[in-house]
């Protein structure tokens, strides 16, 4: 058995540490409270954003983004602003008051997962969702190499004016319409949908349209 003379600090070091992150774990510290809310104008918006509406952010941010991540959060950053910021859009009876700009994003460089979306506060709920979405889709790195997947895909089918294709995401043959006026590329299984309008004339690029199909 050894005996030290410094035994006692490092007892007493121990305790601190276990101290420590006993209080870490009370407070459930979140890598979203560093989310910059406003500045606002409105005197709605000051008093709305306090410490509930942080906390319930936070939370709601766990729950529907964190899993989403894949490079990690120990480069983050985070803004929300709202949207109709003035105090005439924040009377008794409006409808868009609590509609909020978020922006987060993870990484960085080429490694970079990010999200700019509205979000609606329900006060009375303490909760938030999306505005127009279902859910919350983070821009991962997995949905943008799918995106270049089908873009290269439908690029290569119009520069070759290949016959047929397989979907890059299900493999399944696609639908190809091919016309003066239309190109669009579909997967039948409904994982994309891509169009773009031309010129008839010139077969210059007008305006095109990439859907791709929300996860469930
Ligand atoms: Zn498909």
């Amino acid at each position: 058995m050894r005996t030290s003379p410094g035994q006692g600090d490092v007892f007493g070091w121990t305790v601190l540490l276990i101290t420590h992150s006993l209080v870490d774990v009370d407070m459930t510290n979140s890598v979203f409270d560093s989310i910059q809310c406003g500045p606002f104008k409105s005197d709605y918006h000051r008093t709305a954003v306090g410490q509930d509406f942080r906390s319930a952010l936070s939370k709601y941010l766990e729950r529907e983004l964190l899993t989403q991540v894949t490079v990690g959060t120990a480069c983050f950053k985070g803004s929300l602003v709202a949207s109709y910021d003035e105090d005439r859009y924040c009377g008794p009876r409006s409808l868009v008051r609590d509609i909020y700009k978020l922006s987060v994003e993870f990484g960085s460089g080429q490694r970079k997962e990010s999200l700019r979306k509205e979000i609606v506060y329900d006060a009375n709920k303490n909760s938030f969702k999306p505005r127009r979405e279902k859910k919350l889709l983070l821009w991962t790195l997995a949905r943008q190499a799918q995106a270049r997947a089908i873009e290269d895909l439908v690029k290569r089918v119009d520069a070759e004016q290949l016959p047929s294709a397989n979907c890059p995401v299900c493999d399944t043959n696609l639908l190809i319409t091919n016309e003066p006026a239309i190109f669009a590329v579909t997967c039948p299984t409904g994982c994309f949908q891509h169009d773009y309008h031309r010129d008839p004339k010139s077969g210059d690029f007008l305006h095109g349209h990439l859907f791709v199909r929300e996860p469930e």
